[in-house]
């Protein structure tokens, strides 16, 4: 048994220690004087729930400031897709690491990964001690043998930190995998008890497309085929109607909005207001640095909450905590991560958030402060699963 005190951090406004038995919190309020293997002085720090980014593309960090400022297609066809053709299994790796080290010092300790050569993410993943869902990706374009390949390592699949890292079976988008493969993706990860991850309605492209296709949208299209479900995290979700909202929600479906991404493709306005009131499972991703340009998740909760009061004219949708919620807690949830929470009993996930710095002064509201004024360079200490990832602390 490993024991970590966290003394005097700020919580619910008060200075509490707080005790972690190896991976969860074991006494919020410990007496002063409590024993305990590794120690770290919270004082004028807030200990807060870190962050679970719900989509992105880790490996992707290579391609950060590569292209920009264009439309997605001639970004897509004429930089990202050449660029990632000449990628091997050891830019992969730099490429992830690179990504864990960002979301590590800003805050992040469980990302949902969609990408190739995932034998090298798991990797860095399991050096790091972060937590992760990563994807085993299926597009079209794959071949029989490397689809079957794909299937055998989702069936054969055990993780090799016994507990930290999950595959989810991840069909790219609707116009990238046909109806039988995304069929055959949805029984694969209904049969293994796994998350599906996709792309869904991002572009207005993708939603015309869809409809000369297969005559109905995306959400819809997927609905038909059985997809849709309680394991399904769909990024994005930007072009949808109210019915389509409805159909989300009853399904259970877990949004990951990307602001950032969203915004800088130009690819629409996210209806926040319309997918929350219709009862929708929203949380939050950064997308892959490509497109961000960084997997900052506090700088993500900003946008989240300016962009849903900019588009809906009102400046009471999603308030910092709803913006907060959906940057930890609700992400957590949705991986059936049973952290985003400090309290005990849970998965001792946390941040420890230096008060003094002149973002986080004065402290009029402490949560307001987090979503709207601080950056991550407040951030002092990274705990995942009862282990320090980082601190300047010590
Ligand atoms: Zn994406």
């Amino acid at each position: 048994m490993h024991t970590l005190l966290l003394k005097n951090a700020w919580l619910d406004g008060a200075c509490k220690n707080v005790l972690i038995e190896d991976c969860r919190f074991k006494t919020i309020g410990a007496p002063d004087g409590t024993p305990a293997d590794e120690v770290i002085d919270a004082s004028g720090k807030a200990l807060l729930p870190p962050f679970y980014n719900t989509h992105t593309h880790a490996a992707m960090s290579l391609l950060r400031g590569y292209a920009d400022d264009m439309p997605l297609q001639r970004w897509l066809t004429d930089y990202i897709w050449p660029f990632e053709n000449k990628m091997t299994a050891a830019d992969i790796r730099k490429g992830s690491l690179l990504a864990a080290r960002e979301m590590i010092t800003t805050g992040t300790v469980f990302f949902s990964d969609m990408y190739f050569d995932i034998d090298e993410t798991i990797k860095v993943v399991q050096e790091t001690g972060m937590r992760a869902a990563i994807g085993v990706t299926f597009v079209e374009s794959h071949t029989k043998s490397q689809q079957y390949e794909k299937l055998e390592t989702l069936r054969h699949w055990v993780d090799p930190t016994g507990g930290l890292i999950t595959l989810t079976v991840a069909p790219h988008a609707v116009y990238t995998v046909g109806p039988e493969l995304l069929v055959r993706c949805a029984e694969v990860a209904r049969e293994l008890g796994m998350k599906l991850h996709i792309h869904l309605s991002e572009t207005r492209r993708e939603v015309d497309d869809c409809i000369r296709e297969h005559s109905m949208t995306p959400v819809r299209y997927l609905d038909k085929l059985g997809v849709l479900g309680d394991n399904v995290i769909a990024a994005h979700v930007v072009h949808v109607d109210e019915e389509e909202a409805a159909i989300l929600a009853a399904r259970g479906v877990t949004i990951s909005h990307c602001p950032c991404s969203n915004m800088k493709l130009a690819s629409g306005v996210f209806p926040y207001k319309m997918l929350h009131k219709a009862g929708c499972r929203i949380t939050l991703g950064t997308d892959g640095d490509s497109s961000n340009n960084n997997l900052d998740m506090r700088e993500e909760m900003k946008f989240a909450a300016l962009q849903a009061k900019s588009s809906s004219g009102d400046p009471e949708t999603m308030p910092a905590d709803e913006a907060l919620a959906m940057a930890t807690r609700a992400g957590a949830e949705a991986f059936g991560i049973d952290a985003g929470v400090i309290a005990e009993g849970k998965l001792a996930d946390a941040l420890l958030v230096d008060l003094q710095d002149v973002q986080m002064q004065p402290l009029h509201n402490l949560v307001s402060n987090w979503v709207y004024a601080a950056s991550s360079r407040c951030i002092d200490t990274v705990i995942c699963n009862g282990k320090v990832l980082m601190t300047q602390s010590r």
